[in-house]
């Protein structure tokens, strides 16, 4: 995870985490290159030499794949997943229709991720735009959610003042699930071990943390704040320029991080199959 260089910010994920109204215009889905369309990373991966992308369009995505890839038989049903993937994390946060079509583009490998955006990660957005690369492994579904949802966080709310936890935090509450588990389920394992962090060290050590630990309690903590506030505190969160020291919830942060793990406590705690987690991630959605 890298933040504050504004040229080149990423979002990853980790190989661990790693549909309606279908429309492929002629064009877009005949064999060659698509037209050039969306933001600077999006219209430099198109022409990038070397990647012969398909596209496949539906409401609001343009979805690019690789000719003899691991995406290239199931692209339409791909597509299908990440337009509603979109519907949902605008709905979730109450976020306006975006006027620009979210670019995203699978690729085989990290290394031609890294040829398209300098990062090898396995999903990244790409501030400013809505733009995302993904690294598809066989049979798995990419983590739309997730970097859609750091898509159009970081183009509709700006740049967190609060840094990575929180970001993450919005990705993680947008996607949801993991392994079938709710995030607050998961959480409520942590809690029950005696692990569950205070937010304030989470925070303050985000990258530190056990990455699905910190993915889970930062997600979980954000969806107790857009329950008990409204998602518009959670824009509200986003865009506080905090000073040093103060909780992370901002303004009566301390009650409310209370009142999250006394719910946590409250909740029939899950945990997840690590085994599986690094051999398949998440898993849906
Ligand atoms: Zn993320």
């Amino acid at each position: 995870m890298i933040l504050g260089n504004s040229v080149s910010v990423t979002f990853r994920i980790s190989t661990a985490l790693a549909v309606l109204g279908l429309a492929c215009a002629p064009a877009a889905c005949a064999p060659g290159h698509a037209p050039p369309h969306g933001a600077e990373t999006a219209r430099a991966a198109l022409g990038h030499p070397g990647f012969a992308w398909r596209t496949v369009e539906a409401n609001g995505i343009h979805l690019h794949y690789l000719p003899g890839g691991d995406a290239a038989g199931r692209a339409p049903q791909l597509a299908r997943r990440a337009e509603a993937a979109l519907r949902h994390d605008l709905a979730l946060a109450r976020m306006p229709a975006v006027r620009h079509t979210v670019e995203l583009f699978l690729v085989d490998s990290r290394e031609q991720a890294r040829q398209l955006s300098g990062h090898g990660y396995m999903g990244q957005a790409i501030p400013s735009e809505l733009t995302a690369i993904f690294v598809v492994e066989p049979g798995t579904t990419p983590l739309f959610r997730h970097e859609i949802m750091h898509a159009l966080s970081l183009k509709l709310w700006g740049t967190p003042r609060t840094a990575s936890w929180l970001s993450e935090g919005v990705a993680t509450w947008a996607q949801g699930r993991c392994q079938g588990h709710g995030m607050d389920a998961i959480a409520a394992g942590f809690l029950r071990d005696g692990r569950l962090l205070p937010l304030g060290e989470l925070a303050g050590r985000f990258w530190d943390v056990d990455e699905m630990h910190a993915y889970v309690t930062a997600g979980s903590a954000v969806a107790f704040v857009a329950r008990a506030g409204g998602p518009r505190t959670v824009e509200a969160l986003w865009k506080l320029d905090p000073r040093p020291g103060a909780h992370p919830l901002g303004a009566g942060g301390a009650q409310m991080e209370a009142a999250w793990r006394r719910r946590l406590g409250s909740i029939p705690p899950a945990r997840l199959d690590t085994a599986s987690l690094r051999q398949h991630g998440c898993g849906e959605p």
